[in-house]
């Protein structure tokens, strides 16, 4: 069966543009996965510790019959192929990070995957994205994300 996904890109270092490039041919590349749309390029300052650059940030639907942890292996395995080095700090600077924002309208709490994604409602960079691409999306929980982006509090985001 095929799942609407939605996938939250971001990167920070060594050509953020390149980055999120890869990262969408390599989704798309994979047999048991299909690329719908693809949002614009976000701007955004980063989370967290301020001494890194500023991020790009995208938001990718696809459809895929990959169950959800097999989803999250195949973009840990994209993040770990585009040079993600994982540090002790929270939220610091990362060439790839692909979040899972929403795997149809289900709601998982694995272990290492909880979806929809703790972020996605109050992330300036993936709602505008998101209601891009999606602008007609509800969530699980019956949150239009028309209305998120029109609520959301802006803090500097722009469309590159
Ligand atoms: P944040 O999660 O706040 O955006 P982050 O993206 O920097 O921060 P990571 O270090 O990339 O955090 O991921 C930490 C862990 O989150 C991963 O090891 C993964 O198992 C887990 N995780 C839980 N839910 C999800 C999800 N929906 N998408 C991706 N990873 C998830
Ligand atoms: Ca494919
Ligand atoms: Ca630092
Ligand atoms: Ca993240
Ligand atoms: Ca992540």
């Amino acid at each position: 069966m095929n799942t609407l996904c939605y996938i939250a890109l971001g990167s920070n270092l060594n050509d953020p543009r390149r980055q999120l490039v890869s990262a969408r041919r390599a989704l798309s590349d994979i047999a048991q996965i299909q690329v719908i749309a693809v949002s614009g390029l976000y701007a955004s300052k980063p989370m967290g510790p301020q001494d890194q650059p500023d991020y790009l940030n995208a938001v990718i639907a696809i459809e895929t019959t990959l169950e959800p942890l097999a989803l999250l292996d195949t973009t840990q395995a994209i993040e770990q192929q585009q040079g993600r080095v994982r540090k002790a700090e929270r939220w610091g600077p990362r060439t790839l990070d692909l979040d899972i924002l929403l795997f149809g309208q289900q709601i998982l709490d694995f272990p290492r995957l909880c979806v929809p994604h703790y972020g996605l409602q109050v992330r300036e960079f993936v709602v505008l994205p998101l209601a891009e691409i999606a602008p007609s999306l509800v969530l699980p929980d019956g949150v239009h994300i028309a209305k998120l982006a029109k609520q959301i509090k802006r803090n500097g985001l722009y469309r590159r």
